[in-house]
C-alpha cells in the first residue's frame, strides 16, 4: 500500500479493496518500525488517527467521500493543529498546543483526511539540515549518516521511507525544494499567496509559502486542489481562482521554452551534478521542449540579500516569545527584564539566536538603510530579472541544491557553507514565484533534484512539466533499501 499512489489509494478506498483504518494502521505500524531510525516525527497521532479513520470509512460508506477521504497525511510542525502540539522543533514552544487549526490543516481535514502525526524541523524554519531541531536530527533514509535536507526534512524524510503517502512543508529559501531533492521526492513551492499562512507560525513572512511534498506531481497536484486558495484570515494570500491542478497533467509540452540559467551551471557546480541536470533537461528536450541559455544576472545577489531579508523578519516575528503570554518560560524570574532575557535564551537555539541578532542588526536606525533597504532594492531587481526572463520562456530549470546530501555534522561549524545550500532556491523565494523539486538521478547513491520554476501561480505548468518527466523516468519510484519491506 505505500508505494501506491495518491489517486491508486483513493481508487482502493472508495471499491472497499481497504478501509481507511488499515491504511493508517499500515502507515502508523511503518512509522513505529522506522521511524527510530530516522527521528522524522515529533509527535505521532495514533489515537486521534484511528479516530479520524473510522470516520473516514463511515464516509466513504455513505458515498460522501472526496478522493482525499481517508487517505493518510502528516504535517510540518510548523502548522498549528488544534489540541495537538505544535513545537516549530523549538524548545520555546515545546508546551505549546494551539487552540485552533491553520487554514490549510483546516481544509484537508475537512476533506476527511487522516493526521499521522507532526513531523521533525529545523527551529523555526532556520537550516537546510534539520540539525538545528531542538527534538535531534533527522536522517536520511538513503544513508542514515546523512542530513535530509531542511528545513521540512521530517516531512521530506517521511514520505522518502514512505511513512506516509504525502506531507506538508514550508519553504521561505528552499526549505521544501531543498530538502526534496536531497531526500529524494517532489516538493512543491507554490507562488506567495497561493496557499493560507494563517496558523503557520511565522518565520519571514513576505517570503513563507506552505507546500506539499510527496512521492509523484500528481500527487501534489491532487493534495494542492483541496491545500490552495483564498484566505479572509490572511491579508497576503492571493484572491486568484484556484485551477484543477490535476487537469493539465498530460498536456504536451511539445514547443515549450526551458531556461537554464548559465549563473548555475558555472565552473563552481560540480560536473557530475551538471552532467545529472542536462540529462534531465533532455528528457524535456526528446518531448519537444526548446532549450535555452539565459542571463539571470541578480541570482547571484539572492544569498546576501536573502539572509538580511529574512533575519530582519524573523527577528521581528520572534520578538513575540516573551514568556509572557504562551511558550517557555524560565523559573523564579527577579523582574520583568530577567523574564524576557531567560526565557528566551533559555528557549531559543543557536541559529535562532544568531539570527535574531542580525535581524535586530540591519534593522537598526544606523544600518537600516545600509542593509535593510538595499537588500530590499536588490529584491525588486531579482524579481525584474524574472520578469524579463519570462517574457520570452516558460519554465526555468536548474539544478535543487549544488550538492546531494552532505554528513550530519560536516556544515555546523560553516555557517556560510551550510547556507550556500539555498543559492539555487533563495532567489526564487524573493521574487516569489512557484518553484518545484524532482527526483532526476543519484550520485554515489543520493539522490538528485532538479528545480523547475515557474512564473507567477503557474503551478499547473510546473506540474505538468514535472509530471511529464516522471511520465519516461523511475528516479520518483525508487525506495531506499531499508525501507522497501513491508
Ligand atoms: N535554509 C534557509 C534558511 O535557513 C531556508 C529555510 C526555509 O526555507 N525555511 O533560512
Amino acid at each position: 500500500m505505500h508505494t501506491k499512489t495518491l489517486l491508486e489509494l483513493s481508487d482502493a478506498l472508495k471499491h472497499k479493496k481497504i478501509s481507511s483504518i488499515e491504511l493508517t494502521q499500515h502507515f502508523l505500524d511503518r512509522i513505529k518500525k522506522f521511524d527510530p531510525m530516522l527521528n522524522a516525527f515529533i509527535t505521532i497521532t495514533e489515537r486521534t488517527a484511528l479516530r479520524e479513520a473510522r470516520k473516514a470509512d463511515e464516509r466513504i460508506s455513505k458515498n460522501q467521500a472526496s478522493v482525499l477521504t481517508g487517505i493518510p497525511i502528516a504535517h510540518k510542525d510548523v502548522f498549528c493543529t488544534a489540541d495537538i502540539k505544535t513545537s516549530c522543533g523549538s524548545k520555546m514552544l515545546d508546551n505549546f498546543v494551539s487552540p485552533y487549526d491553520a487554514t490549510c490543516v483546516q481544509k484537508l481535514k475537512n476533506t476527511g483526511m487522516v493526521l499521522l502525526g507532526k513531523t521533525n524541523m529545523d527551529e523555526f524554519a532556520m537550516g537546510s539540515s534539520n540539525e538545528n531541531s531542538y527534538y535531534g536530527p533527522v536522517k536520511n533514509p538513503w544513508d542514515l549518516d546523512k542530513v535530509p535536507g531542511g528545513s521540512s526534512g521530517g516531512s521530506c524524510a517521511a514520505v522518502a521511507a514512505r511513512m506516509v503517502p504525502i506531507a506538508t512543508g514550508t519553504d521561505t529559501g528552499g526549505s521544501i525544494r531543498q530538502p526534496a531533492a536531497l531526500s529524494g521526492v517532489t516538493g512543491l513551492k507554490p507562488t506567495y499567496g497561493r496557499v493560507s499562512r494563517f496558523g503557520m507560525i511565522a518565520f519571514a513572512s513576505s517570503l513563507d509559502q506552505a507546500g506539499v511534498i510527496a512521492k509523484t506531481a500528481e500527487d501534489v497536484a491532487v493534495l494542492l486542489n483541496d491545500f490552495a486558495g483564498f484566505d479572509p484570515n490572511d491579508s497576503t494570500s492571493a484572491d486568484n481562482p484556484v485551477p484543477d491542478f490535476t487537469a493539465h497533467l498530460n498536456k504536451s509540452i511539445s514547443g515549450l521554452h526551458i531556461g537554464l540559467p548559465k549563473e548555475c551551471f558555472n565552473e563552481q557546480l560540480d560536473a557530475k551534478m551538471a552532467d545529472k541536470i542536462y540529462a534531465a533537461a533532455k528528457e524535456f528536450e526528446k518531448q519537444g521542449a526548446i532549450l535555452h541559455d539565459i542571463d539571470l544576472p541578480m541570482m547571484r545577489a539572492g544569498m546576501p540579500a536573502y539572509y538580511v531579508v529574512a533575519p530582519a523578519e524573523a527577528a521581528s516575528n520572534l520578538a513575540r516569545y516573551d514568556g509572557v503570554r504562551f511558550g517557555h518560560r524560565c523559573d523564579n524570574p527577579k523582574d520583568l527584564e530577567d523574564l524576557y532575557a531567560r526565557s528566551r535564551s533559555e528557549g531559543f537555539g543557536d541559529e535562532v539566536k544568531h539570527r535574531i541578532f542580525t535581524g535586530t542588526y540591519v534593522l537598526s536606525s544606523t544600518h537600516y538603510n545600509a542593509y535593510y533597504k538595499k537588500a530590499q532594492q536588490i529584491r525588486t531587481l531579482i524579481r525584474r530579472d524574472y520578469e524579463n526572463a519570462f517574457k520570452n520562456i516558460g519554465i526555468i530549470l536548474t539544478p535543487t541544491s549544488p550538492t546531494t546530501a552532505f554528513s550530519i555534522g560536516s556544515r555546523m561549524k560553516d555557517r556560510i557553507q551550510m547556507y550556500l545550500s539555498d543559492v539555487f532556491t533563495v532567489s526564487i523565494s524573493l521574487a516569489g514565484l512557484p518553484g518545484i523539486s524532482i527526483p532526476a538521478g543519484f550520485l554515489n547513491n543520493l539522490p538528485v533534484g532538479v528545480q523547475l520554476i515557474g512564473n507567477y501561480f503557474e503551478e499547473s505548468t510546473l506540474l505538468n512539466v514535472a509530471h511529464r518527466y516522471q511520465q519516461v523516468t523511475d528516479w520518483h519510484l525508487k525506495i531506499p533499501e531499508k525501507f522497501r519491506g513491508e
